[in-house]
């Protein structure tokens, strides 16, 4: 009887329902397919746990950062409802009092719900850092820190304000070890291939193997020379994070488990704290990972999971922890064992699911794993057949780029915009981001891009640096000066603010009364406060009866302040500048008060410093600010400080719109086949699947059947499966590979993974190429060529709705007009560095 069911559970299917309502001392495995609402399932059974016992307390993990964000909210939503079901007096009084605190603020703020403070959410890393944070004083003690300790001389206290190194900090350290050595290591040899050797030191260490007596990783194999380098780098690796107090992203993971394993009052004191766990994407779990989670569980365990989208083995990650769950938590105290199979596909329409099975179907591993198999066979696509998957060819990455914003923009035009509200464009690496984002810059699309290290230019501490900069730029930016004289704080209020605000005007007057030019910025104004301007001693204001003594005082202190950085900003190039700008308004003091952690400061500091790396490019060109006391109005002047904010501003505005539009507005979203996980968007465009890409060409080299192989055919499964109504598959003829002799362009075939749905489209890929029309359609995919050669007259039709793209010529010419701003932002990707 559904009236009487609690409203987390309205909707769920018998099996979803079986899941979340196991119950509380049960451990639970869902084992289930893309889609089948597997992550949906932990979430109804975090707000099932939480009404079972007041007492209860959860610890949910997630993949990503975003994930547990979302969780968040689901969890929020779902309470709310389970509020208002049960009205609870003191429920209402909790809520009433939390708002009346909060009434000045904003008007949209309803209290949380009661039971959200027992819900924790997190990755492994977050959860981990924080467990270390709490316990920070035995971190120097446990046994592998106090052995590295013992061989690093500068190593000082680990402590609870440890700061968290990311793989940029990694890739500089190692680096830096590499030029020690210069001469004695090739050039082909990358500081990330190290990286991962030094994680594979990590990992035997860990499980009490000791890699530094077998000389390498394989006993069978004789050790590499990658491998050699990372045992002599590692002791060096070691010291250098220990001497500076920080921990790298698989310390927090190891450490956490070694201080668990050491400790068992930590493991009960945790038990207390949380007495439920839940592991989302539980098959991209490392063996480490899952002995922190064997040690965290008290209560019930619930781990959700597909091994067919298991595509972390790189780092560890082993699908058997899914798979081999039950033996692996046989004898485990908190009781029974449950698994459960989601046979439902609520995501994707038909015509994906089929095309996305066949894919993985080929998979070599998959014919052993019968209970997985069973499951791809049996699952059903809930959805209708909708549209079929595509399979487009393109002539290079540009065309690629090209031809996916057209789409996106031929349908915001023809006003269909309810599947364009919703699009992904997803790709293998990092890299290939570039030409779509010049693209969409192209096109003025907005778009945003997932994963971390996304927004750079949406930080506080480089917003506040950049207001700076444009107002040292432009004295009469207002708007960026309002910012910049109460950022840091400085003694200027509201008062000072108004006050100068007037004096300003009134200076202005005072100035037209004597010359025609625009007269003194705003900028100049303040500078008049401490001394003569670039207008020397022709202008002088008195501020006498506009500006109060109390207002006067910090304004002329800033004014002096900010003279120096004037002077030398008509000198200096940009990054010099940022350093003067640093040292004078002491903005790493500053960071570090608007900082709640060391390793946030750190964070903070580093971005400036990317800033001031990102300004260098922009020196080469020539001095900045144009000639000494440049003439009237600085901004008119194309200077290094100029192009460089320029360019800013052309990504920040795109960051902008994407930002700052509300949920109804259209944002195209950009990411990597492993930041979708988990996702899904009305439609995807998944691009670069050539041979070479996607798969990787290592894991070509390592041959068909090979575990790297399969694992590039994983990635593609994961990312066809992201798409709920529309799939569309790009591919380039055409790739350009950098040497130190220059960029030279090689040819590329179709990816092998698209060989199941397009096998006899091939020809038609030739005949398009040479000119004919090309517009055949298959049962579960399409194959196109999408060359930009295309004449007026040999309009391209795609698909489906065979609407035709002579728009793409109007395109293509509308490119070539932008080239020189695309050339300009080219350059400011360059430093805009991305991390997966
Ligand atoms: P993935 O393996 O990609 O992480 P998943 O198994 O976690 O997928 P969910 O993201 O939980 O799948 O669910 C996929 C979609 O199906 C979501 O939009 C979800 O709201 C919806 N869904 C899940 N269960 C049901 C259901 N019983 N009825 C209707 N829609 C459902
Ligand atoms: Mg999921």
């Amino acid at each position: 009887d559904t009236t009487q069911q609690p409203p987390y559970l309205v909707g769920l299917n018998p099996s979803q329902i079986e899941a979340v309502t196991q119950p509380s001392q049960t451990i639970t495995r869902v084992i289930a397919g893309p889609g089948s609402g597997k992550t949906r399932v932990l979430t109804c059974r975090i707000v099932h746990l939480l009404q079972q016992d007041p007492r209860i307390r959860i610890l949910g993990v997630t993949f990503t950062k975003k994930a547990a964000g979302e969780m968040q909210k689901r969890v929020e939503s779902l309470l709310r409802e389970q509020d208002a079901m049960h009205h609870d007096p003191y429920g209402d009084m909790n809520s009433f009092l939390v708002q009346t605190e909060d009434s000045t603020g904003d008007p949209s703020y309803s209290a949380p719900p009661r039971d959200l403070h027992r819900v924790s959410l997190g990755t492994f890393h977050s959860i981990c850092s924080k467990i270390l944070r709490w316990n920070g004083a035995l971190l120097s003690g446990l046994p592998s820190v106090a052995f590295d300790m013992q061989y690093s001389q500068n190593a000082t206290q680990l402590d609870q304000n440890f700061a968290i190194i990311d793989q940029s900090d990694q890739v500089r350290i190692i680096r830096e070890l590499m030029n020690a050595k210069k001469g004695d290591i090739s050039e082909e040899i990358k500081p990330l291939v190290i990286l991962t050797a030094i994680a594979q030191i990590k990992q035997q260490l860990a499980q009490g193997e000791n890699p530094f007596a077998s000389g390498g990783r394989n006993k069978d194999k004789p050790p590499s020379f990658v491998s050699k380098l990372a045992l002599e780098f590692y002791p060096k690796y070691r010291e250098e994070l220990l001497a500076t107090n920080c921990l790298d992203f698989d310390d927090l993971i190891y450490m956490t488990r070694e201080l668990l394993m050491e400790y068992p009052h930590i493991r009960a004191q945790l038990h207390q704290r949380w007495s439920h766990i839940l592991v989302d994407e539980f098959q991209d779990t490392s063996r480490i990972q899952m002995d922190l989670v064997k040690l965290l569980t008290s209560g019930s365990l619930l781990v959700v999971g597909d091994a067919d989208q298991s595509i972390y083995s790189w780092r560890g990650a082993h699908a058997s922890s899914l798979m081999d769950f039950e033996e692996e938590l046989e004898g485990h105290p908190s009781g029974k064992m449950k698994t459960v199979y989601l046979m439902e596909n609520y995501r994707s329409t038909s015509n994906i699911v089929k095309a996305a099975q066949k894919v993985i179907s080929s998979s070599q591993e998959s014919k052993s794993k019968s209970a997985a198999d069973k499951i791809r066979q049996e699952m059903k696509p809930k959805r209708g057949s909708g549209p079929s998957p595509r399979v487009v060819a393109c002539a290079d990455a540009k065309a690629e780029a090209e031809f996916v914003v057209d789409i996106i923009k031929e349908r915001l035009r023809s006003g269909d915009c309810d599947s364009t509200k919703d699009v992904a464009l997803i790709y293998r690496t990092n890299a290939q981001s570039r030409a779509l984002e010049e693209a969409c810059v192209k096109a003025s699309l907005p778009y945003v891009i997932f994963g971390s290290a996304t927004s750079f230019y949406k930080r506080q501490e480089i917003k506040d640096t950049l207001c700076f900069l444009r107002w040292i730029n432009n004295g009469y930016d207002k708007s960026s000066m309002l910012r910049a004289m109460v950022t840091p704080k400085r003694g200027i209020g509201d008062a000072a603010l108004n006050e100068f605000d007037a004096f300003c005007s009134e200076s202005q007057i005072q100035w037209k009364d004597k010359s025609t030019d625009p007269g003194p910025s705003p900028l100049d104004v303040l500078l008049s406060l401490s001394g003569p301007t670039r207008f020397d001693e022709k202008m002088f204001f008195d501020p006498t009866g506009i500006l109060s003594s109390r207002s006067l005082k910090p304004l002329s202190a800033f004014s002096q302040q900010i003279r120096s950085i004037c002077d030398e900003a008509r000198r200096k190039p940009v990054e010099k500048l940022l350093a003067i700008i640093e040292s004078e308004l002491k903005l790493f003091e500053h960071f570090d008060k608007i900082s709640k952690s060391k390793s946030e400061f750190l964070e903070r500091k580093a971005n400036f410093e990317e800033l001031q790396n990102a300004a260098r490019k922009y020196t080469d060109e020539g001095p900045a600010l144009g000639k000494p006391n440049g003439e009237a109005n600085d901004s008119e002047l194309s200077t290094p400080l100029g192009n460089f904010l320029d360019d800013v501003a052309l990504v920040t505005d795109v960051l902008d719109a994407a930002k700052d539009g509300d949920n109804d507005s259209f944002v195209v979203k950009l990411m990597t086949i492993h930041a979708s996980k988990g996702m899904e968007f009305e439609t995807v465009f998944l691009v670069g699947n050539e041979d070479g890409t996607l798969p990787t060409a290592q894991a070509i080299l390592e041959g068909e059947g090979s575990v790297q192989l399969e694992e590039e055919k994983r990635l593609c499964y994961v990312a066809m499966t992201r798409a709920k109504t529309e799939l569309l598959m790009t591919w380039r003829k055409e790739v350009p590979i950098f040497t130190k002799e220059g960029i030279r362009t090689v040819k590329k075939t179709r990816s092998r993974f698209l060989d199941v749905l397009v096998k006899k489209a091939d020809s038609e890929a030739v005949k398009g190429e040479k000119g004919e029309r090309n517009n055949e359609k298959k049962a579960t995919g399409t194959s196109h060529v999408f060359q930009k050669k295309s004449s007026a007259s040999d309009p391209i039709t795609l698909g489906q709705g065979r609407r035709q793209y002579s728009t793409f010529q109007s395109a293509q010419a509308k490119s070539r007009q932008a080239l020189n701003s695309s050339q300009r932002s080219r350059k400011l990707y360059d430093f805009d560095s991305r991390l997966p």
